[in-house]
């Protein structure tokens, strides 16, 4: 085998042959030598950046050049120490931003990669799902319909499979795809019976022998050369990039400021300008991105915890604001398991007995027990459901029973088991010739099978839909026409079952002359002859029912999409306890326009009988209303209504590749209750990042000023240079970081969505910034200016040099929260701060009382007295930041909350 081999011109079996594999596929080991040998199956973006390189690159920022400038200085005037300290200052610095970034990337990286795509395979005999990553070659993969093919495949079975290969071709129309060997040198696109990696099933089903995988694909040829596309910043970041030039600008002009007042004050050149370059190291928040990095990568990671991965990081920031949740019914609110509660047929109801998918229960007319094999049109209607369906009974342990395929048709098996019908002995008599397969836009499904020397087709279905398509309908065991009164019998039939809340599915059927070979809708339009109805329950999740009410807390409306109809849809509303509002199905939707849409849209709260393309109708009617929309979905045509809401969100379990490839948001366990788990630490991650922001913009606003104070007041700078740094980057990064890690307060959902419009940084917010700087230089200086006086410099320095760490120290629990004070917070619930806290303390103790340190720091130690004055007036700062917000309750919160709907 080479790189080469032109598969498609080969037979199955040669391939096979070739590969050294069989259709039951691989064996394990097998598997294991072939990852060794092929390697994994990945396309390998751009190599990683080395970690040297991003241990250097935390060098290259301007404030770095400034310090190396800044100790440069201080070698010409031969303060060797000086130079020395601001350099190993320099690689902490480096270290921590290294240390910092890779951790919290690593961790990202992983988070986003837990929603990695699957494969399914066949190996041993036996249908695995593997991470698409461990697919070799020789390996047999089945695909259907929204799946992300996992590498390049000869196709050896295949059931109407339509590709969509744009990826490779620019072709956005899917091609068909057949089993037939082709000769000749065919392009890529014209290989009809193969399957290549990255390309999108649309449609049907396949089987396919793995031939190419990973770098050797057709995908991994032509991304040879393929870059890794770098992520678009999000708004966040791009908030905070632009926040920072801001900050930039500000310093500098305070940094002229004060080389201004040093001069006016006659102090020598060379310390003005060492203490400029300090003033702009502590006023500018070096460690904000680093942080803010921090703060995301934890929050993703409380997230994932709680079932909701985050795809993409904007997801993050835009989880927290989201207005209006649009919430697919079947799976998501409710479990997703049904149970054939009633079957119906001719003017008869059968009550089922027996829950979940354990084939144990009875069928009941009247209270008395009867036997299906007794009852023609009864045993029809179940060989139907059981016949046309994908779904399987696992019967694992005696205990367990579950079922693989969609639970609306392992309802329909396990109903016809419970009768004693089983699904695989029924198939040995009436094998499956053809099929249309079922899709939400068509809310049918069809089989083609042998009868009798003539051929039946097994069609079931949403009601309106087949009956739609009947001419006759079963009672008392013959087909009689469907006249208007027994079509208004079946209607109120399904009234009956749609009102306590079931899903009802109809079965048909239809005898089809012999040579018939595939089927198609004409041949069956018109002609269906009604066998019966099939009611299934699906209980609601008990957790969407509270997730739904902290929502009406939080101010998020809840709408629910289901392709059930009217009134199952209400039903299920009512026993969710949704709010009350407007139901409207697809078709009215159709006939609305997209204003109409998009008034009407503020009263709806249950849209029926949807197909997956009025979901982007939806979403858009909701974003013109000004709303921040989150969508889920799962299947194949989910997919633009996922890309256009603020927050696609695809279901992890059902989702199909197609969904989660369009998501920002993957529900591990499709449980609604996961959105709103996401909600709410989305609004507790977006507070750390206010908290975080405020306390590393006042401690460097109130560095900056206590300076400039003391300048111009003493012509002495209060701190040295090395003090500054030390104060910025040491102590201050120190406790940051634990400040976003905040837990979370428990009000997140008693809030109103943020404003979309109202970003990181508020009015209040910039108001308390600017407040707390200025209280915070206060005693920096007052201390200084009177330590001056009664001390020697190197003490008065020591003493502003402690105030400016603690006064940090203090500020860092008013931090913590803008609305709450520290004793509703808890002293001690952040734990982290508090470790924090208590390893700042022990370096800064260090800096002064370890007696080699002092000439490096130009400290010298201070007695009780000092220290009591340095803890009483930082202590004062945050008394009376405490004071103003309870007095002013409002001012620090100015512009934080602005209505969103009138
Ligand atoms: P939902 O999104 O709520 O699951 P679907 O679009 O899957 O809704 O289903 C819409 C309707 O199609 C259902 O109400 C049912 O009548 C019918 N239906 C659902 N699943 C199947 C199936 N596997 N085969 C045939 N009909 C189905
Ligand atoms: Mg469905």
């Amino acid at each position: 085998m080479s790189e080469t081999t032109k598969w498609y011109q080969l037979p199955p079996e040669r391939v096979l042959e070739a590969l050294a594999s069989r259709r039951s596929g691989l064996t394990e080991q097998e598997v294991q030598e072939r990852l060794s040998r092929y390697g994994t199956n990945e396309l390998k973006g751009r190599k990683k950046t080395s970690p040297v390189v991003v241990f250097l690159r935390q060098f290259l920022s301007p404030l770095v050049y400034v310090l190396v400038a800044a100790s440069s200085v201080n070698v010409v005037i031969g303060k060797y120490t000086d130079a020395v300290v601001i350099l190993i200052t320099l690689l902490i610095m480096a270290a921590i931003g290294f240390i910092q970034e890779t951790r919290a990337e690593k961790a990202m990286d992983a988070l986003l990669r837990l929603a990695a795509p699957k494969a399914r395979v066949r190996r041993s005999g036996q249908v695995i799902s593997v991470d698409a990553r461990e697919v070799v070659p020789g390996d047999i993969i089945l695909l259907e319909a929204g799946d992300r093919v996992p590498a390049d495949a000869l196709i050896v079975e295949s059931s109407n499979l339509k590709v969509n290969e744009s990826l490779l071709t620019g072709e956005s129309m899917p091609v068909d795809k057949h089993t037939d060997t082709l000769s000749g040198e065919l392009a890529v696109a014209d290989r009809k019976n193969m399957v290549f990696m990255g390309t999108t099933v649309t449609y049907g089903r396949a089987a396919g022998i793995v031939v190419s995988t990973g770098m050797s694909s057709e995908i991994g040829r032509i991304a040879g050369a393929l870059r890794e596309v770098k992520p678009e910043p999000t708004p966040l970041q791009r908030s905070i990039s632009n926040l920072g030039r801001y900050i930039i600008i500000i310093t500098g002009a305070a940094c002229a400021l004060l080389v201004a007042v040093g001069f006016l004050r006659g102090l020598d050149w060379l310390e003005v300008f060492l203490i400029a370059v300090a003033a702009a190291v502590s006023a500018i928040p070096e460690g904000l991105p680093a942080t803010m990095t921090v703060v995301l990568a934890v929050g993703m990671r409380f997230m994932a915890q709680r079932h909701a991965i985050i795809r993409q990081l904007v997801a993050v920031e835009t989880s927290g604001s989201v207005t209006v949740i649009c919430s697919d019914k079947t799976g998501t609110l409710t479990l997703n398991q049904m149970t054939v509660k009633r079957l119906w047929t001719g003017g008869r109801w059968i009550d089922v007995t027996g829950e979940g998918y354990l084939p144990q229960g009875e069928l009941r007319v009247d209270g008395r027990t009867v036997k299906a094999s007794d009852d023609e049109a009864v045993a029809l209607v179940l060989r139907i459901g059981a016949l046309c369906n994908d779904a399987l009974l696992t019967a694992g342990d005696r205990e367990c029973c579950g079922i693989m395929g969609d639970p609306t048709e392992g309802a329909l098996v396990v109903a016809a088991a419970k009768a004693g019908f089983e699904k695989e002995r029924l198939e040995l008599h009436y094998p499956r010739l053809d099929e249309i397969p079922f899709q939400s836009e068509r809310r049918y499904m069809a089989t083609l099978h042998p009868r009798d020397g003539g051929k039946q087709a097994y069609v079931k279905g949403a009601p309106e839909r087949l009956l739609e398509m009947s001419g006759s309908i079963l009672y008392d065991g013959a087909s009689v026409p469907l006249t208007a009164e027994r079509r208004q019998a079946v209607l109120e039939a399904v009234d009956i079952m749609a009102r306590e809340a079931m899903r009802v599915i109809a079965l048909a059927y239809v005898d089809l002359p012999a040579e018939v070979e595939e089927l198609h809708e004409d041949s069956l339009k018109g002609k269906l002859v009604l066998a019966g109805l099939a009611g299934m329950a699906d209980p609601p999740r008990e957790e969407a029912k509270t997730a739904i009410r902290l929502c009406k807390q939080a101010g998020i409306r809840v709408v629910m999409i289901t392709g059930d109809n009217r009134i199952t849809a209400e039903s299920v509303a009512r026993q969710l306890d949704l709010p009350p509002g407007r139901a409207i199905t697809g078709q009215e939707l159709q006939a609305m326009g997209d204003d109409e849409l998009a008034t009407e849209a503020a009263r709806i709260s249950v849209f029926a009988r949807i197909e997956p393309l009025h979901k982007l109708r939806i979403v858009k009617a909701f974003k013109r209303l000004g709303e921040v929309v989150a969508m889920t979905g799962d299947g194949v045509n989910d997919a633009p209504a996922l890309k256009a809401a603020d927050i696609g969100i695809a279901m992890g379990l059902t989702g199909t590749d197609v969904a989660k490839e369009a998501s920002n948001m993957v529900l591990a366990d499709d449980n609604f209750a996961s959105v709103v788990a996401g909600v709410e630490e989305g609004r507790a991650i977006f507070n750390r990042l206010r908290n975080v922001l405020f306390f590393l913009l006042s401690t460097g606003l109130g560095s900056l000023l206590a300076l400039i104070f003391a300048v111009l007041t003493s012509g002495k700078a209060p701190l040295t240079p090395i003090q500054i740094i030390w104060v910025n980057l040491v102590t201050g990064t120190i406790i940051a970081i634990p400040l976003g890690l905040e837990p979370k307060i428990g009000d997140e959902l008693s809030k109103p969505p943020r404003h979309p419009k109202v970003n990181l940084v508020f009015p209040g917010l910039l108001i308390r910034t600017v407040f707390v700087a200025f209280l915070m230089s206060m005693p920096v200086f007052l201390l200084f200016n009177w330590a001056d006086d009664v001390l020697s410099l190197t003490e008065a320095r020591t003493i502003a040099f402690c105030t400016m760490v603690v006064v940090q120290w203090f500020i860092v629990f008013s931090a913590r929260s803008d609305e709450y004070s520290i004793f509703k917070l808890g002293l001690f619930r952040n734990r982290w701060l508090i470790l924090a806290l208590l390893g700042a303390l022990v370096l800064q103790l260090i800096v002064i009382y370890v007696p080699f340190l002092r000439p490096a720091f130009h400290t010298a130690p201070i007695g009780w007295f000092e220290w009591g004055l340095v803890v009483v007036s930082s202590f004062g700062v945050f008394v009376v930041e405490a004071l103003v917000r309870a007095v002013f309750p409002g001012l620090f919160l100015l512009g934080k909350w602005r209505p969103l709907r009138d």
